[in-house]
């Protein structure tokens, strides 16, 4: 069984409940797709830039025009660069300032699509190839603008570049081709402007949306891991309860159905007046750390590729160890070392005298005899210990091991 979760990353969740939504996280993901769809966007530019260069052959100002068409490539292509470099950006301030020189591109593709018109603005009207140019720019920085719409400040530089360096060209030309491109370049900013707010806040509600949709399903994932954690979890201590290490075990054997495994039932001696000495809290607290060292010692094993092993509060004082492996010289050094260490527990919050000790019950388990009848063998074991002084380790006839049958205090 494996848990996304665990005890402290469920207080740590109930802490910090995420917020709801919130306008930095819809500009986030709109720039993120914004800067993800780029490559895309700019090769529809290809068409308008194949257009213009065909007209290039007719046009007597063919050079100047190539110039500026070649311009305008390169910075495509470094917006393109950027849009890569921001995406690959982890430093917040490094996203800023590539974001701030995007802005400037963009301003600079603006003004070089109206700079684009003016070998032409001389014969308009009487040019064909001319006119077709300058149709192939409008409907070229209308369909960009609706594309960077969602990133307002790049789609006011982009415009803001094209009016200031369009305008001056229709005021100057005003005696040649008269007022109606005046009027059309001044009909055109405020069209735009409009059109591009619209199809923000459209992408603005889609995303938000978007990102609720999101964190429910994380919620929703969270609440069934927590829910799925805690139903399998000892709250006290944060070790399997029976019912999940029963499904461990089970699965462990399933895994290895010809090997036999090794049980140690370990019960704290005399723990009634552990309580009714210190107190129900120190009580707990020794739980909290008996757990803590079953945990840590069957790790040690795990790190020293002695196999799976997995442990579980069994009962009020009792917990449960499951070793992979039936050699009982493992079972037998593992619930040594967790005897000495349980005698060696000590807490400066605790009082002196209180000393923990535990009787530790071993038995065999394969797959010919059921996991239910396998703890009862150590459980026996465990009450012989009991019954030949606590403190010690018994283990089952099933378990081998002449020395541990024998029952061992030190
Ligand atoms: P023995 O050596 O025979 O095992 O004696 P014992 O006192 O440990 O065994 P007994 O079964 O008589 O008592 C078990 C005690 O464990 C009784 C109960 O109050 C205590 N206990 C069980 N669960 C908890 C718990 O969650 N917290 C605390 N503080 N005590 C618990
Ligand atoms: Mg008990
Ligand atoms: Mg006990």
């Amino acid at each position: 069984m494996e848990y996304a979760v665990n005890a402290q990353s469920i207080r740590a969740a109930q802490q910090s409940r995420e917020p709801a939504i919130t306008a930095a996280d819809i500009d986030g993901a709109s720039r993120d797709n914004f800067l993800r769809n780029m490559p895309g966007s700019l090769a529809t530019t290809i068409i308008p830039f194949s257009l213009l260069a065909l007209c290039c052959l007719q046009l007597s100002q063919w050079p100047v025009m190539t110039g500026l068409l070649l311009l305008h490539g390169a910075v495509l292509g470094a917006m393109l660069h950027l849009s890569r470099r921001m995406l690959a950006a982890r430093s917040a301030t490094r996203k800023r300032i590539l974001w701030q020189i995007y802005q400037i591109l963009s301003l600079s593709s603006g003004a070089l699509w109206a700079a684009c018109m003016q070998p032409v603005f001389s014969s308009l009207g009487v040019d064909m190839a001319a006119m077709f140019v300058c149709i192939v720019i409008i409907v070229t920085v209308a369909v960009t603008s609706m594309v960077i719409a969602t990133q307002w400040d790049v789609f006011i530089a982009f415009l803001g570049g094209f009016m200031v360096c369009l305008l001056p060209q229709t005021i100057l030309s005003l005696d040649a081709i008269g007022p109606i491109p005046l009027i059309a370049t001044l009909g055109l900013a405020p069209a735009l402007v409009r059109l591009a707010h619209v199809v923000r806040r459209q992408d603005r509600e889609m995303l938000a949306a978007q990102l609720e949709r999101q964190q429910l399903a994380d919620d929703l994932y969270h609440a069934l891991a927590t829910a799925e954690y805690l139903a399998n979890r000892d709250s006290l201590t944060g070790l399997y309860n029976r019912r999940a290490f029963e499904a461990e075990a089970t699965q462990m054997q399933a895994r290895h159905p010809e090997r036999a495994h090794s049980l140690i039932l370990i019960d704290l001696d005399h723990f009634k007046a552990v309580n009714d000495r210190f107190g129900h809290a120190v009580g707990d607290f020794v739980l909290i750390r008996t757990a803590e060292i079953i945990t840590r010692c069957i790790d040690r094993q795990g790190l020293a590729g002695r196999g799976d092993s997995i442990c579980a509060r069994w009962g009020g004082e009792e917990f449960i160890v499951l070793l992979q492996g039936g050699r009982a010289d493992d079972a037998s050094t593992m619930a040594r070392l967790l005897r000495a260490q349980l005698v060696m527990m000590r807490d400066p919050a605790w009082p002196e005298e209180l000393i923990i000790t535990a009787s530790f019950g071993i038995a065999k388990w394969h797959s010919a005899i059921p996991l239910h009848q396998a703890i009862s063998h150590a459980d026996s074991a465990m009450y012989e210990a009991k019954r030949a002084g606590r403190d010690r380790i018994h283990a089952h006839a099933s378990a081998l091991g002449a020395d541990l049958r024998q029952g061992s205090p030190s």
